[in-house]
């Protein structure tokens, strides 16, 4: 990314982080070799977004639950002895917020959060074009934000999360329930679409979905009187008025001066917005 934030190359491969962490970071350190050696630019900074928690002044991955093996990896200073120029590295749903910031969805506002609906909740806090991390960088875990007391039990310890319900594996755990339906390949995307075609569960269940996470950012708009919410996800570009649906129901919760002039919107930049994200933690460095 050039300093403007405007990405000037990329390179992609998979993750495969069942072949175990050391071959996953030694495919990393090859990726960075080859943006490296581009004869057109010259790189001066590495910012990495990573599934948090992590200890992002010491760029330490703490425990992120779908990479269980990468618990206390000392990513930054392994990028940093490589490559001997400074790395950044930062929680991966924190990057795209910041990315979307900067040139996407949320560019132009003073303040915006970010809602990432995939197989968890992902979110991110911009305050005045700074990512807000907390006071020990765990800011910003919407998602873990409780709507039912007495809710299911979290992964996280608390129970009724806002991820439980509306996620992409929340709404086919609920779907499945509905249905009495045990295993067998559901999407969020095929509840969406059967809703669409006027199916009864699934219309029932998207539009409950669509008032869980409308609760959600009522909560968000009271506490923090945001300019811009971005959503995005598979879930947020599912259309016939699902964001609608949530954006109503956000008003008719929150404060009225509050929600007055908060703009709900889906997300530019697709993965785009992670890239630009972790760059742009580099270049603050
Ligand atoms: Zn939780």
């Amino acid at each position: 990314m050039d300093s403007s934030g405007r990405v000037i190359t990329r390179y992609r491969m998979p993750t495969l982080r069942q072949e175990g962490k050391d071959k996953v970071i030694s495919r990393l350190l090859k990726a960075v070799a080859v943006i490296i050696s581009g004869p057109e630019y010259k790189v001066e900074a590495i910012g990495v977004g990573c599934p948090g928690p992590l200890d992002s002044k010491k760029g330490i991955v703490l425990s992120p639950p779908n990479l269980p093996d990468w618990r206390g990896v000392r990513l930054k200073k392994i990028i940093e002895t490589e490559f001997r120029i400074p790395v950044a590295v930062e929680n991966d749903a924190n990057c795209a917020g910041l990315g979307e910031a900067i040139a996407g969805a949320g560019r132009h506002a003073s303040s915006m959060v970010l809602l990432t609906l995939g197989t968890g909740i992902g979110s991110a806090i911009v305050l005045d074009g700074k990512l807000w991390t907390g006071k020990g960088g765990f800011a910003a875990e919407l998602g873990h934000t409780s709507i039912d007391i007495n809710g299911p039990r979290c992964g996280c310890g608390n129970r009724g999360c806002i991820e439980l319900y509306a996620s992409a594996t929340g709404v086919v755990r609920r779907m499945k329930k509905a249905l009495k339906a045990r295993g067998g390949a559901m999407t969020a995307e095929s509840v969406f679409l059967a809703s669409a075609k006027g199916g009864k569960a699934a219309r029932r269940i998207v539009d409950e979905t669509a008032r869980y996470l409308g609760c959600a950012l009522a909560n968000i708009v009271n506490a923090l009187d945001p300019e811009v919410i971005v959503l995005a996800g598979g879930m947020a570009k599912a259309g016939s008025g699902f964001i609608d649906k949530a954006e109503k129901e956000m008003r008719g919760r929150a404060l009225k001066e509050s929600s007055r002039g908060v703009r709900v919107v889906s997300a530019k930049l697709g993965e785009d917005a992670g890239i630009i994200g972790a760059a742009w933690r580099a270049k603050e460095l």
